[in-house]
């Protein structure tokens, strides 16, 4: 069996891989941060969404990390389950350990603090990634490649057409730098609730209208001064700008963490419960919601993720709203022109979901190059609901798997039989239902 590469390890690149090697292939990742897991572990990133609001339709290897994290008490159920979207919360620290086990057990050779480089293209096709190890340069060749940067660098590099924000600026979704604080008297911040918290609320918004204090994200703002406690990661501080410019993303990361030493100077001072609050932890690095969006073979849109839309193509179900965070950084969501026809509303309806089509991944001109994650083939708008990580996931086991088969087979993705390729993954647990014929 040829080598085969899924590059970089998010949540998308670690389903990819898992499932690619599981299915008989040679697997080699490559990770430019010390250890897998992308946002979800190193931006701290910690809820996963699998339900439609009635029933679970999100399993597969999102379940599989589930079920590993359980027992160590890394993750829980949202006690409104199933009728919330937010299924599960878990701790990033725990889901690393879960996700270099299961990369290691499917003997995935994975190699962190590696970044992946220049492509090697050759008759239309990828033959190689160059990397600079700590001992000179070295190319990982492989028969399929697939690009899980976040960022779509490899497809980029290699040629590929993108879209990069939305049609109006070219700006993408806000990010957000997670993180969590300790020394919250919790007693004497319920004591205080819901009272001292909207005051609280109402001067930061006064402040910042003076220009005293820095942005912050009012619809969830409220909520984590009440009920965080020290096991909370908060997800409230905005920061917006290019994530494919270094010096800028240096820039707003800085920015970011000033912001939050702000946030807590006013907090110890005149918030109760807060007084010895400490910053426990921050993302390992700002949270990036959307980058380039490689074009596919077929296109995620607003109509297909509002409508409920199948596909013959499905690799399995999306159920998130379509959900975009301010790409000036004022940290609320933003609504577009689509959502304001539906009342302003980006819900998929309750007890529906979306199919997550393989075209999004396939490269219409490099056969031999998959794109997995938030980096797959969308629209702005669906993109927002795409980008999550149990979606991200179930798009990356579709095309490591689909990768594996087309190399058994001797064909290229695309001319994979779909039907062959459904069985496959409903045998490895993914949910699949409705998938109409070609
Ligand atoms: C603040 C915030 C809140 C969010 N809230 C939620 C939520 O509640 N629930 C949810 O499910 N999702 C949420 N999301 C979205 C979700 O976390 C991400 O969209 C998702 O994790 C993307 O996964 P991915 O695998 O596609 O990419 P990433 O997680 O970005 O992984 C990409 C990986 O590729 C690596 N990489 C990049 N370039 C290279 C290179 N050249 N060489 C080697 N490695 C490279 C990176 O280091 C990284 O590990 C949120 C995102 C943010 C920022």
């Amino acid at each position: 069996m040829e080598i085969r590469l899924p590059e970089r390890a998010g949540c998308a690149g670690i389903a990819a891989a898992v499932s690619a090697a599981r299915h008989g292939c040679r697997v080699v990742l490559l990770e430019r941060w010390p250890t897998v897991g992308g946002m979800a572990t190193n931006a701290l990133v910690n809820g996963w969404h699998r339900s439609d609001r009635e029933k679970m339709v999100i399993y597969g290897l999102v379940e599989e990390s589930a079920r590993l994290a359980e027992p160590q008490g890394w993750i829980r159920r949202d006690p409104q389950y199933p009728h919330a979207h937010e299924t599960h919360w878990f701790e990033p620290e725990g889901m690393r350990i879960v996700w270099h086990r299961m990369l290691e057990q499917a003997g995935v050779r994975t190699f962190c603090n590696l970044a992946a480089g220049d492509p090697v293209l050759e008759a239309g096709r990828l033959r190689a990634v160059l990397c600079d190890t700590k001992c000179g340069r070295a190319a990982v060749t492989g028969a399929i490649f697939i690009d899980a940067t976040g960022d779509g660098d490899l497809a980029a590099k290699a040629g590929a057409e993108f879209h990069f924000g939305r049609p109006a600026d070219g700006r993408v979704q806000g990010m957000t730098l997670m993180f969590g604080l300790h020394g919250i008297d919790a007693a004497a911040v319920r004591a205080h609730a819901p009272q001292a918290g909207e005051a609280m609320m109402q001067r930061m918004r006064e402040l910042n209208r003076q220009g005293a204090f820095p942005p912050f994200n009012d619809g969830n703002a409220a909520h984590y001064m009440q009920w965080a406690d020290d096991r909370t990661l908060w997800n409230m501080l905005p920061v917006a700008g290019n994530p494919l410019d270094e010096e800028e993303m240096t820039r707003l990361t800085v920015l970011a963490r000033e912001r939050l030493v702000a946030y807590l100077e006013l907090w110890r001072r005149e918030l109760p419960g807060y007084a010895q609050a400490r910053i426990d932890r921050t993302g390992f690095a700002l949270g990036v919601r959307e980058s380039r969006r490689i074009r596919g073979r077929k296109t995620l849109d607003a109509d297909m993720v509002l409508g409920a839309r199948k596909h013959p193509d499905a690799v399995g179900h999306g159920v998130w709203m379509i959900d975009i965070h301010d790409p000036c950084g004022s940290g609320h969501t933003t609504y577009t022109d689509h959502m304001q026809d539906r009342g302003g509303r980006g819900w998929v309806p309750q007890g529906q979901s979306y199919h997550i089509p393989l075209g999004m991944a396939l490269n219409p001109r490099i056969p031999n190059l998959a794109v997995v994650g938030r980096c797959a083939s969308s629209t702005h708008e669906a993109h927002s609901s795409f980008r999550v990580q149990t979606h991200c996931m179930v798009l990356g086991q579709g095309a490591g798997t689909a990768a594996a088969l087309a190399l058994h087979e001797g064909c290229t993705m695309d001319q994979l039989s779909l039907p062959a390729l459904q069985t496959v993954l409903r045998a490895d647990g993914v949910y699949l239902e409705d998938v109409p014929a070609e």
